[in-house]
């Protein structure tokens, strides 16, 4: 049964078009199954009923024809119950309900089983037998599985708008879901990035000069047949003679009468070379995958990779074209650092990745730099919108297709309201971050990239609460040499001094990958990443820490943070590294002062250790994003669960008190750099609980020290007493922002129009908090 599934799983996925992979669906499972009829009906929304979709037994003119209400028949039971429902005899079932055209009244036995995307009911697979008889439990079992799979095909085509017969009529504002990325909202034109030599991830595209395509195919194909060449000539001693036939068959496979003659058809139609590869490769790779024989199976691999050769050579001969134009989007399946550096991101006003979650590192590096970012799009056909003018709502974490002029003159009106926010906000600039009874509480920002710096300075920050050094590591295709490494971090100190810089020891591991330190783990956020890759590897901790200290030197303002620490060990060995690293370079002349160190408190056990950490060190801040992560048992980066992870949990909101609390106990201050401390609302909290330093992204700066000038520490207090005492995170999150907007801070929290609500429109007005100041 495993391998009939896998087959038809196979089929159904190289299919483009919902309909025709409905029709193969209940052909091969009527077969499969050895029933007289399969049938799909799908739930349409308006009106709100169940439509015979494809069968394999009915009658076919029923198709498209047939409906249910959706508690009707035993196919409403089956969707109403979301479970299975197995009959002998089902005309003898009360909520049976016979439909003359299908020509039904010939069945008895009957199973049918909800088709369930993400806890939503999409229609309801059925067979049926003339025969009385009850199906066995793997019969159950195999259509269950078959069901789970069509779910993900129906909700991917109804996420394209290719349902219901509506996929010939191009559809307008299509919405796709994804996870907020990075704040803002962007009308642009798509431009897919795509990883070198990533056959699937190559998108369509027409040319116009067709010639000049065929003949940039053509010399790709030759590249490869030369390699193909030099290998065979290197191998021939060393291969049995039937090994070397695979040389052949391989050089016959790029012929003109193979895969290379069928790509050039394409071609010739207009497509780009890259995308005629991709779709004739897909398609032989699929052809073999379904070959019963094992081996010819594997030849599967052998295109795919063939493939792969050539798109290499393909754009190695057009690296050079990552030009971009003005108001463009970037889209892609997984967008990562590296590929918004090979493009002019002056152009760039928005971001869309199919994969990844709001804490990836791309998002984190989009709210730095201000572009709004969709992640975690999982259905959007990215492939599809190569130049198309699409939305980016970074907000709401949507993207949207075909806009229609109504959508789009609505979106830009939001962009406008955005800047004037943005002129309002930088009223603020050199004012205090107190609130209007007078207490101060620190706003630090999080660095990485050297452009992070001018745009800090900008929004007044007090100084550094977070460098992550990974950042140059992550954008070199080598370590960084402890030189390379003083100049950057020099520029860091030296652009914020006096203000204090709070360096963090590389944190590398989790979602956090060094091209040229591979790690590969089952489990990477519960493997060896931050300070436990460090430790085990003293010669690039030494050369960090001695880097950072020397930069250090006659200025005097930097501070060391060490993270994911989860023992006092830990940070004892890091210690004895540190004083290691300053008694070296103060031999070697350098005037240096021990700089303050302290902890980072990301994972449960520190919470609970805080003061024991506490004790040992000068400062905790904590890392909210994988404090938050951990304690909820929640993947940052797993769009799939992102709903889940929710910073305003009970759970996580105690941790952050526990912490503040403990490091006071001890006479230590206590920030808080996750990004959560960004957040105008959570702010408030932070605040009220004791955090000494707020430490964030520079955007979200100027608005959150906005509500901090305009609430009293006493109100803030009051709220965080009152939100200690709730138990439901959705509650808080929206009482909380019931609060904000009590006050007149809904602007921060709720973007105007685009989440559904057009109540709050108007610009604040800062003058009433200059008015407020009392300094
Ligand atoms: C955190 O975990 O909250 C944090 C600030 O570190 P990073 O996001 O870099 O893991
Ligand atoms: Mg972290």
């Amino acid at each position: 049964m495993l391998e009939t599934l896998r087959r038809i799983v196979q089929e159904v996925n190289a299919v483009d078009d919902l309909q025709q992979a409905m029709n193969l669906i209940v052909q091969r499972v009527s077969a499969a199954m050895n029933t007289d009829v399969c049938s799909i009906y799908l739930l349409t929304t308006e009106p709100n009923r169940y439509v015979l979709m494809a069968t394999q037994g009915l009658r076919q003119e029923s198709v498209g024809k047939v409906t249910l209400g959706v508690s009707e028949g035993l196919v409403g039971l089956v969707g109403l119950r979301e479970e299975p429902i197995n009959l002998e005899d089902a005309p003898s079932h009360p909520r049976y309900l016979y439909i003359p055209e299908t020509g039904e009244e010939l069945f008895h036995s009957f199973l049918g089983v909800p088709i369930i995307h993400q806890r939503e009911v999409l229609g309801v697979l059925v067979v049926q037998q003339c025969s009385k008889r009850r199906f066995d439990e793997s019969e159950e079992a195999f259509l269950v599985t078959m069901s789970a799979q069509l779910a993900a095909v129906i909700a991917h085509a109804e996420a394209i708008g290719s349902v219901f017969g509506v996929g010939t009529v191009q559809q307008i504002d299509v919405r796709f879901a994804g996870v907020a990325g990075a704040p803002g909202v962007a009308v642009g034109n798509a431009h897919v990035m795509y990883p070198g030599a990533d056959l699937d991830a190559v998108p369509d595209k027409t040319v116009e000069d067709v010639d000049a395509e065929a003949a940039r195919f053509r010399a790709a194909l030759e590249h490869v047949r030369g390699d193909i060449r030099a290998l065979q000539e290197k191998l021939a001693g060393m291969l049995p003679a039937e090994e070397q036939a695979l040389f052949e068959v391989y050089m016959r496979m790029l012929d003109d009468s193979a895969l290379g003659g069928e790509v050039l058809l394409l071609i010739r139609d207009g497509q780009w070379a890259p995308g005629a590869l991709r779709q004739i490769t897909q398609e032989h790779v699929h052809h073999f995958e379904l070959m019963e024989d094992a081996y010819l199976r594997e030849r599967a691999a052998d295109i795919r990779d063939l493939g792969c050769r050539i798109l290499a050579y393909l754009q190695d001969a057009g690296s050079s074209q990552t030009e971009i134009g003005p108001d463009t989007i970037l889209v892609g399946e997984e967008l990562t650092p590296t590929m918004l550096g090979e493009v002019d991101q002056e152009h760039v006003v928005g971001m869309v990745s199919r994969l990844g979650s709001g804490n990836s590192h791309l998002a984190i590096l989009a709210r730095a730099m201000g572009i709004p970012t969709v992640m975690g799009c999982i259905d959007l056909p990215f492939q599809q919108v190569e130049g198309d003018e699409i939305i980016v709502d970074g907000y709401g974490g949507l993207v949207i297709t075909n806009p229609s002029p109504g959508m789009i003159r609505q979106y830009r009106e939001v962009i406008e309201d955005e800047a004037e926010l943005a002129q309002g906000l930088e009223a603020l600039h050199d004012l205090p971050s107190t609130t209007s009874d007078n207490y101060r509480v620190q706003l630090w920002v999080n660095t990485g990239l050297l452009s992070d710096v001018a745009r800090s300075l900008e929004q007044g920050a007090e100084g550094v609460g977070l460098y992550r050094t990974e950042v140059p590591f992550m954008i070199n295709d080598r370590f960084p040499s402890e030189e390379e490494q003083r100049q950057n971090y020099r520029k860091q100190l030296q652009a914020f001094h006096p203000a204090p810089v709070t360096m963090r020891t590389l944190d590398i591991g989790g979602d956090k990958a060094l091209s040229y330190f591979p790690i590969h783990e089952d489990n990477p956020f519960l493997g060896w990443r931050g300070i436990r890759v460090t430790l085990d590897h003293p010669e690039i901790f030494l050369v960090q820490v001695r880097a950072m200290l020397r930069a250090s030197e006659g200025l005097n303002n930097l501070r060391i943070m060490l993270p994911m620490i989860c023992n006092v060990l830990e940070v004892e060995e890091a210690q004895y590294f540190i004083h290691r690293a300053l008694y070296e370079v103060r031999e070697e002349g350098a005037k240096v002062k021990m700089p303050e160190v302290g902890v980072m408190v990301e994972v449960p056990s520190a919470v609970y250790q805080a003061r024991h950490l506490a004790r040992r060190v000068d400062f905790l801040s904590v890392g909210s994003n994988d404090l938050t992560q951990y304690l909820l048992a929640v993947d940052r980066n797993n769009a799939r669960v992102s709903d889940l992870y929710h910073p305003y949990h009970p759970a996580v909101l105690q941790a952050l008190k526990q912490v503040a609390d403990d490091a006071h106990m001890e006479g230590k201050q206590v920030s808080i750099c996750g990004e959560l401390a960004g957040d105008p609302g959570a702010a408030l909290l932070l605040m009220a609980m004791g955090y000494d330093i707020l430490s964030m992204n520079a955007a979200n700066l100027p608005r959150v020290k906005w509500v901090v000038r305009n609430f009293t520490l006493h109100e803030s207090k009051e709220l965080l007493d009152e939100i200690m005492r709730m138990d439901n995170p959705y509650v808080i999150r929206a009482y909380l922002h019931h609060m904000l907007e009590k006050a007149g801070f809904g602007r921060l929290v709720r973007p105007g129009p685009l989440l559904g609500t057009t109540t709050e429109r108007e610009v604040p007005v800062v003058a009433t908090s200059a008015g407020n100041d009392p300094a």
